[in-house]
């Protein structure tokens, strides 16, 4: 696996690729990386002649300083993940180098208007600012010509797919399917941050995702909401940001099953300072 940590080396490798008439797949990921990463990989390696892989901490996505300090670095560990999953190339690059000196990052971004108004947008201020931004730079270092992001980030997938629309990118955008844990857990690098108490109580989050599955379409939006508020206020550890049932097509928030034809539910809640997100398409 070719370990590629700037753009120099980055257009190297790819010219060779594209001569030999190859086509790329690209993995973006913030690496401490977990099984559910290695599904995308695994996809993409299976349908691109080379696939690269990103780790990089972004620092334009996260609104809060702690989060971003805590993030779980563990770079060694991660390559022998990806050299064990067959992935062809990984880009670590230096931050100075994503975001020189002097460059305002907003160059890249664009506006997603709705999108960052609702859930994770609405509760992390300019953080779909910061995945476009990135997603933006790496698309034009890259210019995969796939790309592959988890359904965990639901809201996230939808962003990416927008920008890839307004910027004309071309890129064929995938979505992979949720891994999860054997309590239902999604998995995800923030999971290394619970403590051992803590961790069953995470379940939690999967629990109502899968009773409100159940009772879609059955028992009134509303109801579902209270049930999810007094599963977790009678919980010691878990606290609920939000729990809500979207279009899964559009996000727009709901009040009754008839107003769409395909129905999500989207939550974060914390466990103390560890912020958990998941989602489930009620009625796939
Ligand atoms: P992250 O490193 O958290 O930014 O995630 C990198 C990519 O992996 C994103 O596209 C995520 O949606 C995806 N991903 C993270 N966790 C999971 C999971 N449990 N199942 C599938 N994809 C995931």
């Amino acid at each position: 696996m070719k370990i590629i940590r700037s753009r120099q080396e980055l257009n190297e490798y790819l010219q060779l690729e594209r001569e030999a008439g190859h086509s790329v797949g690209l993995v973006p990921t913030m690496g401490a990386l977990h099984p559910g990463h290695i599904t995308l990989i695994d996809r993409s390696v299976s349908e691109n002649d080379t696939t690269i892989c990103s780790l990089f901490v972004n620092p334009t996505q996260f609104n809060n300083e702690g989060d971003l300090t805590n993030y779980p670095r563990q770079e060694e560990e991660d390559f022998g993940m990806l050299r064990a999953a067959s992935c062809d190339a990984v880009l670590v690059p230096e931050a100075a180098e994503v975001y020189p000196k002097g460059e305002d990052p907003g160059i890249h971004a664009i506006d997603f208007g709705f999108l960052e108004t609702i859930m994770e947008g609405k509760h992390r201020p300019g953080h779909f600012r910061g995945v476009g931004i990135i997603i933006s730079i790496f698309f034009e270092w890259v210019q995969p010509n796939r790309s592959y992001y988890g359904e965990k980030d639901y809201q996230q997938l939808m962003v990416i797919q927008e920008l890839n629309r307004r910027k004309n990118y071309g890129v064929d955008v995938i979505g992979c399917t949720t891994v999860r844990e054997s309590d239902g857990l999604a998995m995800s690098s923030r999971n290394l941050r619970l403590t051992p108490e803590q961790r069953p109580h995470a379940s939690l989050i999967y629990q109502c995702l899968k009773d409100a599955s159940e009772r879609s379409g059955k028992d009134s939006i509303e109801t579902i909401y209270a049930s999810v508020a007094e599963v977790f206020s009678s919980d010691e550890v878990m606290d609920l940001e939000y729990f809500e049932v979207a279009d899964a097509d559009s996000l727009k928030p709901i009040s009754d099953w008839s107003e769409a034809s395909r129905w999500v539910a989207c939550t974060a809640a914390f466990a103390g300072e560890v912020r958990l997100i998941d989602n489930m398409v009620l009625n796939p």
